[in-house]
């Protein structure tokens, strides 16, 4: 077919044209020429002959155009593009989210909280179903829940003889023609949504009683739609007249038009071997497969916990520079061997992370998590010693008089010879007193205040505050510990210690801004918590236990739990337990403490019995968790049920803590299996961090005390129970970050940035970073 002078002929005629096209087409000499050399070269290319027609006359423009169709005719034998029609409007996130509905159905995206483009491709569902392969009518199981795609034959709405029950009765057949009845009861609704012809996928309960029925909990119509069917479906959480196709649609739309999208983990997306975004957002809505989804769901979550880290960060004014600490070996031996006992291995590990954090320039933020009794006080001590020993001074702020009184014993007791002098600082001393105190802060003469918000109050100053050690952080607000951070020059180190065991992923994300540090194991010698769960039939069996301790001379708490936070209630629950038990036990000397009590009185109740002036003492929840009350050795807890494990075992942590025997009984109010089971986990364990991960697997993190914390986002797709190992990469990402570009001002940046400030709008933050 004479293709060797053809392609010799492509040749030739192709590197004139290609020549032209680089150069612009514009000279007309060149332009003379390559008329007649294609004219004449060309006569086994017809096509190429009518491009060129006219080719002299037009704009240099216009003979770009044919040449590039000439070359591509010439190089692949492709017809020159046909002139298509105008690709859809491309959509950017922040554009509105009605662009991608029809009019008349905009509202509903209002109501749904879908303003933008991105509320809409961030709309995750809630859950999916597998339609890839949807049964036959043929395999259905009796008393099988099931989905399946059927055509409607009939329908009819009957009502029974008997109850008067309203039931929707469709005749329907799937693809080979079986047939089946679908039936709603008491939904006559039903039957004007259901067309007789229409194709619906069904969802419900199988019956094989003669013919099959299939008793419907959910159905769409739109089966036929591709989105709906034949492919893993998303379930969107939806409201009363949004359909799932609707959002389907939607969404669909929504990945259309807006992807691909600029990935906001940009360069870093890769070494966390993470799926692209625009990938990830269409397989959360419309996966592929499995693997697909897992895939995207990881890649999503991920982005949520940075952007809560990134939050996090930020809020807490960045990464800070603040003082250098020098940290000399001789000092740290000298503070031990000046302690009546070695170390753990876990409070030297903790100790030497304080160490490092107090050398490096940037200023130390750190969470000190231990149970009680753990030893954090000693960690707080070395902190305090090792500013002092550079001159600078130190505070510790406690929630209570009480607890702020026991930490200045044990500092004193830890520093006082070592040459570090304490000073207490409390709202209850005379004016006098705290004049003095004062003066030695501000002078420099003691070099560690410890006192209770008393220490931020006006005419308080430090010659050089140093370090700050905040014990309690839950009790006090942001707005206190950062009170107290100005009290310094240059940004002091800060440490928080906290008895209350939060799973880790939960301290990442609620204390974004700290390290956290864990002493993980209890000094030795302390013996555990003797705990039971009773029954509630076996609920005097405690009362008469207690009668026997207080024999021994040692003291006991009964704690009456909250109800449903209301303070009046829970008084009222508190008062006739303590009437009850004043009946049951007449020897015993009793007292009464609840959350309605002044502040001040509330200590005074705690003072006395630590002293020893009563026995027992009925309580509602206020009890502090770290004061030594050394002769308790057992506690009571009314209706255990309703507090979370790791509540439980803290209040545990508050009896044996003298050297004596410590027993805890928890008394079940409802005691279902379930319930019993879920106490049972303190019989067996005295891990609190393992009890804590326990109570977040069962109860969900919402309902963790202190936890629900205003200002942070509600996780889409996180899971806190799961996501440790997520959480913890996406906050060192998080660090790195801001480390190379603190405001988030470079190019790579700028995807991140708009997903941190939408995020910041959708709650409700209008600060702009
Ligand atoms: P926390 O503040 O974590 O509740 P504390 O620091 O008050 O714990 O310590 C509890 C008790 O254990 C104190 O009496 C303390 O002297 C003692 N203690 C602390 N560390 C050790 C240790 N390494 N070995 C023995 N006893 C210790
Ligand atoms: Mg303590």
């Amino acid at each position: 077919m004479g293709s060797v002078r053809e392609g010799e002929l492509k040749e030739r005629l192709l590197r004139p044209l290609l020549r032209e096209l680089k150069d612009g087409a514009r000279d007309r000499v060149v332009v003379g020429g390559l008329e007649s050399l294609v004219e004449n070269l060309a006569r086994p290319f017809p096509e190429v002959r009518r491009l060129f027609q006219g080719y002299g006359a037009k704009t240099p423009e216009a003979r770009k155009g044919v040449l590039e169709a000439a070359i591509r005719l010439l190089q692949d034998g492709l017809p020159p593009e046909k002139p298509q029609s105008p690709p859809p409007p491309r959509l950017a996130l922040e554009d509105p989210a009605h662009h991608l509905a029809p009019p008349q159905s905009r509202k509903k995206l209002s109501e749904l909280g879908l303003h933008t483009v991105r509320d809409v491709l961030q709309y995750y569902p809630r859950r999916y179903e597998d339609r890839r392969t949807l049964p036959g009518v043929r395999f259905l199981e009796d008393g099988k829940k099931a989905t399946l795609q059927v055509k409607v034959l009939s329908k009819e709405l009957i009502k029974t003889p008997k109850k008067g029950m309203q039931v929707v009765q469709v005749k329907a057949q799937d693809a080979w023609g079986w047939r089946l009845t679908l039936v709603w009861f008491n939904q006559p609704w039903v039957l004007s949504q259901v067309e007789e012809g229409a194709t619906l996928i069904v969802t419900g309960r199988v019956q094989r009683r003669g013919g099959v029925q299939l008793f419907v909990e959910h159905f769409e119509d739109e089966g036929t739609e591709s989105l709906s069917t034949g492919r893993i479906v998303p379930i969107y959480p939806a409201k009363e007249g949004i359909s799932q196709a609707f959002l389907r649609r939607t969404v669909h739309r929504a990945l259309e038009l807006a992807l691909p999208l600029q990935d906001p983990l940009g360069p870093y997306r890769e070494a966390e071997g993470l799926a692209d975004y625009s990938e990830a957002l269409t397989h959360i809505h419309f996966p592929e497969d499995e693997e697909a989804l897992k895939r995207a769901l990881l890649r999503l979550k991920f982005d949520e916990y940075l952007l809560l880290e990134l939050k996090a960060l930020l809020d807490a004014g960045g990464l800070v520079l603040g003082r250098s600490f020098r940290v000399e070996e001789a000092w740290v031996e000298t503070f031990k061997k000046a302690l009546p006992f070695p170390l753990t291995r876990a409070q030297a590990r903790v100790m030497e992370e304080i160490a490092k954090d107090m050398q490096s320039p940037r200023q130390m933020a750190r969470l000190l998590q231990g149970d009680v009794g753990s030893g954090k006080t000693v960690v707080a001590a070395f902190a305090l010693f090792l500013a002092a020993q550079n001159g600078a001074q130190g505070a510790l702020m406690a929630p209570t008089e009480i607890l702020a009184r026991q930490h200045f014993q044990n500092l004193t007791r830890y520093l006082f010879p070592l040459g570090v002098r304490v000073e207490l600082l409390l709202g209850s001393m005379s004016p006098k007193e705290k004049e003095a105190a004062i003066g030695r802060l501000a002078a420099g003469e003691a070099q560690v205040a410890v006192g209770t918000h008393a220490l931020i109050q006006e005419g308080v100053a430090f010659r050089d505050l140093g370090l700050a050690v905040v014990d309690e952080e839950h009790r006090f607000g942001v707005l206190q510990r950062r009170a107290l951070l100005k009290m310094a020059q240059v940004p002091p180190d800060v440490l928080v210690m906290s008895a209350t065991p939060i799973p880790r992923s939960l301290a990442l994300t609620l204390y974004g801004d700290l390290e956290v540090s864990v002493l993980d194991e209890m000094p030795p010698g302390r013996t555990p918590v003797k705990t039971k769960v009773l029954p509630h039939r076996l609920r005097l069996q405690a009362y008469a236990f207690a009668r026997e301790e207080v024999k021994k001379g040692h003291q006991v708490f009964v704690v009456a739990p909250a109800i449903e936070e209301n303070e009046e209630l829970d008084l009222k629950a508190a008062k006739s337990l303590y009437e009850e038990l004043k009946a049951l036990l007449p020897e015993v000397r009793m007292a009464l403490l609840h959350g309605k009590l002044p502040a001040r009185e509330k200590e005074a109740v705690m003072e006395a019995f630590r002293q020893g002036s009563f026995d027992l003492l009925v309580s509602t929840t206020v009890i502090e968790v770290g004061v030594d009350i050394p002769k308790a050795t057992l506690i009571i807890v009314e209706n255990a049920e309703r507090f979370g494990l790791a509540q439980l075992h803290q209040l545990r942590g508050r009896v044996g803590r003298g050297g004596l025997e410590g027993y805890a009984l928890f008394i079940a109010g409802e005691a279902s299996g379930k319930t019993l089971k879920r106490l049972k986990v303190l019989e067996e364990s005295t891990d609190g961090f393992y009890i804590a991960e326990m109570d977040l697997k069962l109860r969900g993190p919402g309902e963790l005390r202190g936890t629900r914390q205003s200002g942070y986002p509600e996780l889409r797709l996180g899971d806190l129970a799961e996501d440790t190992g997520i959480i913890e990469r996406a906050r060192a990402l998080a660090k790195r970050i801001l480390e190379a570009d603190p405001d988030l001002s470079r190019p790579e940046h700028q995807a991140l940035k708009a997903e941190l400030r939408a995020q910041a709008e959708r709650i409700g933050f209008r600060e702009v970073i």
